[in-house]
């Protein structure tokens, strides 16, 4: 890449969580196609190396880690190993997330309301709190947390999802306020339905629990957005991109929504 070519976010480093597949997948992807170096985590290794090699294949720089953001020394060992390498972490993408169950509040168990806590709340936690020491050194960066359409409306499911969108959202804003002495940008995005295994899985158990077809599901899904579709990772990542580039440098604690008008109803 020569001088006129080069990216938007040249030899920054970016951790993208739950990057394996999905919409952090294409987070990575369109961050490393404008110059970062993309750590690719998450726990399914053969998924994790494909991203990367897809990404390398493309002319971009990106490295594996196995990560779970729930478990707090891996997070240390994958931050400390990245900043050692590379002398500095710029942007963390808090993407990691599970839709646990679908079904009324009363009758969740403790069990799995915490475990939907622990992955899209205390991981995200746990991957900030690694990561802002190392921000910090640097002189600066940006976090983005993936929340939801979800963090800001309600709907008749998923109520321990919904209520991780929200938090996740506040810990942007929050963020932002704490850490903007440091030059630490923080914002969210809140995506519509978005062509994913977690959507793709939620319309299979959907289907066989209420039985109906799974393309009327879709459709169903579909019609909620007035732009007539489901979205697609890379509509997420472009709104990524430009939170965590320089164009955005005046915004912080903002909430990007994403969603072909969903929230517009
Ligand atoms: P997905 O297809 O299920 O992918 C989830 C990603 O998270 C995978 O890379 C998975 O990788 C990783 N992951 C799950 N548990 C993890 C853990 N404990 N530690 C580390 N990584 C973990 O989901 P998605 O649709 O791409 O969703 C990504 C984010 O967007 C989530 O936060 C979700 O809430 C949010 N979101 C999605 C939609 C949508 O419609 N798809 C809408 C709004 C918000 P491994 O299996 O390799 O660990």
């Amino acid at each position: 890449m020569n001088e006129e070519t080069k990216g938007r976010l040249e030899g920054r480093t970016a951790i993208i969580t739950g990057s394996t597949y999905g919409i952090g997948e294409a987070i990575a992807k369109v961050l490393a196609g404008e110059g970062t170096i993309s750590i690719v985590t998450g726990r399914k290794k053969d998924q994790g190396e494909r991203v990367v090699g897809e990404i390398r294949s493309a002319g971009g720089s990106a490295e594996y880690h196995h990560l779970d953001v729930t478990d707090e020394e891996e997070v240390a060992e994958v931050t400390r190993a990245v900043y050692e390498k590379y002398g500095r972490i710029d942007i963390l993408v808090n993407n990691a997330g599970i839709g646990g169950p679908s079904k009324p509040t009363h009758e969740y168990t403790r069990e799995e309301w915490e475990r939907v806590f622990d992955v899209n709340v205390t991981g995200a936690f746990l991957c900030s709190k690694s990561t802002i020491p190392y921000m910090k050194k640097g002189g600066g960066g940006n976090i983005v947390y993936i929340s939801s359409i979800y963090g800001i409306v309600g709907s008749q499911d998923n109520p321990a999802y919904h209520a991780t969108k929200a938090a996740n959202r506040i810990m942007a804003k929050t963020g932002a306020n704490i850490y903007a002495k440091d030059k630490i940008r923080v914002n969210s995005v809140h995506p519509g339905f978005i062509w994913t295994p977690m959507v793709e899985n939620f319309l299979k158990a959907q289907s066989r629990e209420l039985g109906v077809a799974f393309e009327d599901l879709k459709r169903g899904l579909e019609a909620k957005h007035p732009i007539g579709r489901i979205g697609e990772p890379e509509d997420i990542a472009y709104g990524v991109l430009y939170l965590v580039s320089d164009e955005a440098k005046f915004v912080t604690g903002t909430e990007l929504i994403i969603d072909g008008g969903y929230t517009s109803r």
